[in-house]
């Protein structure tokens, strides 16, 4: 029997989770190193003694058109770990006119619903589908501010919730290009691909724990507080791994996938281009005593005119997301649980004093900038070194940074590891 090649995969996020998965259904030997004691990265959930349960670090929505994020909940026989909002629908309110409304999508192919007052975002005319055609060409040097009217209804309700949710970054100069690819790929594909997900247990008990016990199980080497310090290339590839607390030699048919963040991977190999230019996404958690509802009685609700663009509910908890903080959070926590919490009280009828039990989670690299200038940044899953491959969602995966690019990049490295086996 030969031997299995080995891969060694530095960082265990949702890239370097799903790659080190694919690489042992390849057939292939798996060692993964992870530098913060727990795996998970970006999207991870904690046991939180102020909040007393399990937290996410943010609200992650996923939705019925991520097929990687699927395809990762399979293998790992992690499936009914998501639960679908059914029906499919985004309810919107808007804090300074009281106006609620909810996007309900068609469950067809066609996107036919657009046109249907009660379905669609109140206020939108003929014109604004009309740039929604022209914006699904966009090139990648286009901003979303060339296609879409920045002062009209449709913007303050669509598209800069959307960007903001989609891209994290300031509307008016997200990258058109990647917005289009995204309209494509959900809402303009009919229900079923805009249908949200929601981890009800937590990000970590849906996408990472059961990931990190399908490798143990199938003989994988997992290990965390591991960090990579260098790597030493010798010609055209990777020859030693150095790691805080030892080195690891890399065998000339071994491949090594980085699926750190883009900071981390620029600094780690010299001369490569990485997109530099990062936003923050402030999440505040507070739990709620007592009976309440998010308007529509959904799990999420979008909010236009306030501090929070999107409030997610599980339980008691109820988690609001600003993206793009850049502002934010610069504030202290207090006062940034006093904004949040004036949007939560409005949307279920509460006070706005007191603030209850609450915890704020600065995540102040969230995602890479995603303009024009910063996508073109980002590198391909191959490198000049012909047995080191990157991952993560900051590469360049032609979607936003998002859980279903980091997967889909774990797999591709996965995939090109397995075939060149470091050749
Ligand atoms: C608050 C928040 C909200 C978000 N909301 C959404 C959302 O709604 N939908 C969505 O799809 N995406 C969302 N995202 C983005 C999503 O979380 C990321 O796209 C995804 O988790 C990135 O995964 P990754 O594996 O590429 O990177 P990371 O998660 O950053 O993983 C990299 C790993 O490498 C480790 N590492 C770093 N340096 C080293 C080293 N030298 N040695 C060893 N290990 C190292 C890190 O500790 C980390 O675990 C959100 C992100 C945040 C922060």
């Amino acid at each position: 029997m030969t031997q299995a090649r080995k891969v060694h995969i530095v960082g265990a996020g949702m890239a370097g989770l799903a790659c080190a998965v694919r690489c042992i259904e390849l057939g292939l030997e798996v060692s993964i190193s992870e530098g913060a004691p727990q795996a998970g990265g970006r999207c991870r959930s904690f046991d939180d003694a102020t909040m007393g349960t399990v937290i996410d670090n943010g609200n992650h929505l996923i939705l019925g058109a991520n097929p990687a994020i699927f395809t990762h909940l399979r293998s790992i026989g992690a499936e009914g770990a998501l639960t679908p909002l059914d029906p499919a629908r985004f309810p919107f309110m808007d804090m300074a006119s009281g106006k609620r409304w909810t996007v309900r999508p068609g469950m067809g192919r066609l996107p036919w619903w657009l046109l249907v007052p009660g379905r669609s975002v109140p206020g939108a005319s003929l014109a604004d589908y009309a740039a929604v055609l022209r914006l699904l060409r966009a090139p990648t040097s286009a901003r979303l501010a060339d296609y879409v009217n920045t002062s009209s209804a449709m913007y303050a309700r669509f598209w800069e919730p959307f960007a903001l949710g989609v891209m994290n970054t300031e509307a008016p100069a997200a990258s058109a290009h990647l917005i289009g690819r995204v309209l494509r790929e959900t809402l303009l594909k009919g229900g079923a691909a805009s249908r949200p997900y929601f981890a009800e247990a937590g990000l970590g008990p849906a996408l990472v724990e059961p990931a990190v016990a399908f490798l143990k199980a199938k003989g994988a080497s997992v290990a965390f507080s591991r960090r990579l310090r260098a790597l030493e290339m010798s010609g055209d590839r990777v020859s030693r791994l150095a790691f805080a607390d030892q080195d690891v030699e890399v065998a000339d048919d071994e491949t090594v996938v980085l699926a750190v963040p883009s900071w981390e991977a620029g600094s780690l190999i010299p001369g490569l281009i990485v997109p530099t230019e990062t936003r923050p996404i402030v999440n505040g958690h507070f739990r709620i005593e007592g009976d309440f509802e998010l308007p529509d009685a959904a799990p999420f609700v979008g909010v236009i005119g306030g501090t929070a663009h999107w409030l997610f509910r599980r339980g008691p908890i109820v988690s609001a997301t600003v993206s793009a903080a850049v502002e934010l959070a610069e504030k202290s926590a207090d006062d940034i649980a006093a904004l949040i919490w004036r949007d939560i009280a409005g949307a279920i009828g509460r006070p706005s004093a007191p603030l209850p039990v609450h915890r704020i989670i600065k995540e102040r690299r969230a995602t890479i900038a995603q303009t024009p200038a910063e996508d073109a940044r980002r590198p391909p899953a191959a490198t000049r070194w012909r047995n080191l491959r990157l991952a993560g969602d900051w590469t360049q995966t032609g979607l936003p940074a998002t859980i279903e690019g980091a997967v889909r990049s774990g797999h591709l490295a996965a995939e090109m590891a397995a075939n060149s086996a470091g050749r």
